[in-house]
């Protein structure tokens, strides 16, 4: 849902200022009530019902964090009075550093825009975290999900699956189960709270990666979840010999042959493993598939399917048959394989974390800032990996 985080930042002169709206001087914006129960920052039923004020409100946000807070653009809608509450306790629960530390830090969260469909996303380009209402519901009642209702978290799970590639439809509903074994994206035992606060916090924590280049320098370590990206002929002909070799098969060419079919296509799309490879691998090797025998060979194509089939949603991830010495191999949504270490998830925060690097630290930001009393998500990342987020906030307060 992040394809734009992948863009490399558009250049920019490190002196530029961020374009702050100014809030219009000489009137005071009303008072917040206390136990303001709709949300509505004290405007109380035009603010309910026809959004009074948002605008004005937005202004405030925009100069108290420095960033451009609104519509995406001229004519787009305006958060709502609900959005703007949480909003400002989450940018004000994050270290100033994340979003205002240079030229290359967060621009602006934005109503809407992006060209990407449903989802919220964090845009690599603009720098701007682009915020979308589920199922296009109005922003009140999307202030209103709750991660920790089940009901609730299997619409929102659905509403990710259906735009996965590589499952059946039936393997897309299976979000909305009971089974023990049903897929998830944002489940696991740590869901709760509110969705728009996580998701926000969670789309920040892209803009933090890109800045500070986080996947480029950390991702591999043990503690980040040792994540490793196979692209290219070079990283292909690596999952084909991570999956033959359980075999036995250690023949270049074999591994070649199988590296080859492996590549996702020129569009970033799954390869598309037919079972007709089998009577291909067949022909083409009968010794190894002598050595192998044809239920293994079944086996292999079968795990390989499995890989594309977005594994990470289920509650293992797919461990149980994707680990091979030690590391987790599959397909991301990006189309691109990767691997990151089964010991990994020890310290799961939830199913999308382990989809892929770029996502397993926005979950682990989104999970480390979490206000929640006793800090329960952070608690859950590898102590080596909280260590990171904090020694990074002090040093940047300090300078
Ligand atoms: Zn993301």
């Amino acid at each position: 849902m992040e394809q734009e985080f992948l863009r490399a930042p558009s250049p920019r002169p490190a002196t530029a200022s961020r374009p702050v709206p100014q809030a219009p001087q000489g009137r005071q914006s009303p008072q917040r009530k206390q136990g303001d129960r709709f949300g509505t920052g004290g405007r109380g039923l035009p603010g309910l019902l026809w959004n009074r004020g948002a605008g004005r409100r937005e202004r405030e946000l925009s100069e108290k964090y420095g960033l451009t807070i609104g519509p995406a653009s001229k004519n787009g809608g305006h958060f709502s009075h609900s959005e703007l509450n949480k909003l400002d306790k989450v940018l004000g629960g994050l270290p100033r550093n994340d979003l205002e530390y240079d030229a290359h830090s967060l621009e602006g969260i934005v109503r809407g825009g992006g060209d990407m469909g449903p989802a919220s996303l964090y845009d690599g380009e603009t720098r701007k975290v682009h915020v979308q209402h589920p199922w296009g519901m109005p922003g009140w009642l999307y202030t209103k999900l709750q991660k920790g209702s089940g009901w609730q978290r299997r619409l929102m799970d659905l509403g990710a699956a259906l735009n996965y590639q590589g499952l059946s439809m039936g393997q897309k509903c299976s979000v909305m189960g009971c089974s023990h074994n049903r897929r998830q994206v944002m489940g696991g035992a740590l869901a709760h709270g509110s969705l728009f606060s996580w998701t926000m916090r969670h789309e920040i924590g892209h803009s933090v990666d890109e800045r500070c280049q986080w996947k480029m320098v950390e991702a591999r370590k043990p503690e980040f979840g040792g994540w490793l990206l196979h692209e290219g002929q070079l990283g292909h002909y690596q999952v084909a010999c991570a999956f033959l070799a359980p075999y036995g098969i250690t023949d270049d060419e074999v591994r070649i042959w199988l590296a080859d079919r492996i590549a996702p296509d020129p569009e970033g799309n799954p390869p598309a493993l037919s079972d007709a490879l089998i009577g291909e691998f067949t022909r083409d090797w009968p010794d190894a598939t002598e050595q192998m025998g044809h239920e293994a060979l079944r086996q292999l194509l079968a795990d390989l399917k499995f890989a594309t089939a977005q594994p990470w949603m289920l509650p293992d991830g797919g461990a149980d048959r994707l680990t091979r010495d030690g590391r987790v191999y599959q397909v991301s949504h990006y189309g691109e394989w990767c691997s990151y270490l089964a010991s990994a998830r020890e310290h799961v925060v939830s199913p999308y974390q382990f989809s892929c690097a770029e996502e397993w630290f926005a979950e682990a930001y989104a999970a480390y800032h979490d206000p929640v009393a006793g800090h329960a998500p952070r608690r859950r990342l590898h102590p080596d990996a909280a260590a990171w987020f904090e020694k990074k906030a002090r040093k940047e307060s300090q300078g």
